[in-house]
């Protein structure tokens, strides 16, 4: 076949049908029979597999190349659609969303101005009122999809430390440049919220001591009189916040942080309110549970992400600002691409409103879902695993075996096995028993589950986000886990004493067990 066979135009529109249908065909056969969510394969295993691989060597035909693709990736993938898979905020995806996505890739618009996207341009506009109607925000709102939850917050952030500086110039004197303020900047946010917003205030050029974690109270939720006697300290201190950012939905805890009171002291001190919506965002949709989002439409800026609890495919989320004038400081123009006076001619380009050029045109993913599904539908899907996470939690909590962190508001569950028999005070037994679990877990490929830290100690975390995850299957991980742990105290207690001190840190030694 000639190298041009393989551009997808006019002429080979057969050639791409067949191809593209041949792998959906064989991912259908992948998703319909997979009994576990993952097989199980070590890293050192799989490696030889992949290396072996000549990229210099082209197979020539798709078919020969899914064929290689079934050994390299997708006989040992992780599948996120399997109930038993409850580890991370990753969602089974909805069909509508996967169909947009074969168009957006066939299409390839890219949405940075209406010259490479044209109708996708206004697409991302309706999607953006769209969520930003189900906010709260009203019609000076505005806002643009992002890569991620990361990418979203990063910047919502740039956006608050150009409107914090320039506030501050125009209430001094002296007009200090950015770069005389970057040292002063503060974000305050819960000692709960997400790594990005550290990654992003580096990223902006403020110092390693420019996030100040805020206390949580014990359901993990930011401690609003902690927020106030921060906001003070700061003031007397001579240091500016430049955003507060709460958090609807933590990543571990689920937890959502008190936000018509945290609004209020962002109003009382003039301070930028940022919301990380990421996981929480699903409530958007839900007809149950919108009230826990309340204060949410009074932010500044929001962070959501689709591809969590709108069940659609990565890449997929949005940053949405209350007043679209603040997204002028990503503004740039450039000649070759969004001269100044496409603005006077009107010609609407989204390129003005990101932080990237070149722009996938994820809001189909969505578009598709609202008109195939809608809303509601979405809606019943997350209430359906919020419903299930608090079943869960009262199954946790009566049983012996466990012990759980907090009744969860969302869809996580943070808990930890503890040995019977008298064990239970010994700490690094408990400690070892609950790595060794989620490993020998994870090694089975029977089950997935994350871990985490909580107060200096290990716990193990369920995320649930797939509505077929049963009560059953979280009995039956449960036992797993049980029996796992169980089996890892019985042979510590079969072994010399002698041989147990020299055991490996937990992580490596209860991996190395098994
Ligand atoms: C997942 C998450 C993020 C990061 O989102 P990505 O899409 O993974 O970049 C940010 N904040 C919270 C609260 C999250 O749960």
């Amino acid at each position: 076949m000639s190298s041009r066979s393989h551009l997808l135009n006019n002429r080979t529109a057969e050639h791409y049908r067949r191809s593209v249908t041949h792998g959906v065909e064989r991912v259908a056969a992948k998703l319909a029979d997979a009994q576990q969510p993952f097989t199980g394969v070590t890293p050192s295993e799989l490696a030889p597999t992949v290396s072996a691989v000549d990229l210099d060597q082209p197979l020539g035909t798709a078919d020969e190349a899914l064929e290689e693709l079934e050994r390299v990736y997708l006989r040992d993938a992780v599948y996120f659609h399997h109930p038993r898979y409850l580890a991370h905020l990753n969602c089974p995806v909805v069909i509508p969303a996967v169909l947009g996505e074969a168009v957006i890739a066939a299409v390839n618009s890219s949405l940075d101005t209406w010259d490479q996207s044209a109708g996708g341009t206004l697409i991302e506009r309706r999607l953006i009122a769209w969520t930003a109607q189900r906010i709260g925000l009203h019609t000076a709102a505005d806002g643009i999809f992002t890569s991620g939850g990361s990418q979203s917050n990063l910047q919502a952030l740039l956006l608050a430390r150009e409107e914090t500086c320039r506030l501050v110039r125009k209430n001094s004197e002296t007009a200090p440049s950015t770069s005389q303020l970057l040292p002063t900047l503060r974000i305050l946010t819960s000692e709960c919220s997400h790594f990005s917003i550290e990654k992003a205030a580096i990223l902006l050029g403020l110092g390693p001591e420019a996030v100040i974690p805020v206390p949580c109270d014990e359901q993990r939720r930011m401690r609003v009189g902690a927020l106030a006697e921060q906001l003070e300290r700061c003031e007397r201190a001579g240091e500016t916040v430049m955003a507060v950012v709460a958090t609807a939905g933590t990543t571990d805890f689920g937890s959502i942080d008190p936000l018509p009171a945290i609004a209020d002291q962002c109003e009382r001190t003039g301070t930028w309110l940022h919301v990380d919506a990421a996981y929480g965002c699903g409530l958007l949709t839900s007809r149950r549970r919108r009230a826990l989002l309340d204060g949410i439409e009074r932010a500044d800026s929001v962070t959501v992400d689709y591809h969590k609890s709108f069940f659609q495919p990565v890449s997929s989320s949005a940053v949405l600002v209350r007043d679209r004038a603040t997204l002028r400081h990503v503004t740039y123009h450039a000649d070759y691409l969004n001269p100044a006076r496409s603005v006077e001619q009107e010609i609407p380009n989204q390129v003005d409103k990101s932080i990237q050029t070149t722009r996938r045109f994820d809001a189909l993913k969505l578009w598709m879902t609202l008109r195939v599904m809608g809303a509601d539908a979405l809606g019943e899907l997350f209430d359906e695993v919020v419903d299930r996470a608090a079943d869960a939690w009262r199954l946790l909590d009566a049983d012996e075996r466990f012990e759980v962190v907090v009744e969860p508001q969302l869809s996580t569950l943070v808990f930890r096995w503890l040995p019977g028999n008298g064990l239970a005070g010994d700490a690094t037994l408990t400690e070892r028993a609950n790595l060794h679990a989620r490993e020998a877990l994870f090694a089975s490929g029977e089950a997935i589950v994350a871990g985490t830290v909580v107060d200096g100690r290990h716990y193990l975390k369920f995320t649930l986000l797939n509505p077929e995850t049963s009560l059953a299957d979280i009995t039956t991980v449960l036992d797993l886990i049980a029996a796992h742990a169980e089996r890892y105290v019985q042979r510590q207690a079969s072994q010399p004493q002698a041989a147990r001190n020299a055991a490996n840190p937990p992580a490596l030694s209860a991996a190395q067990a098994c």
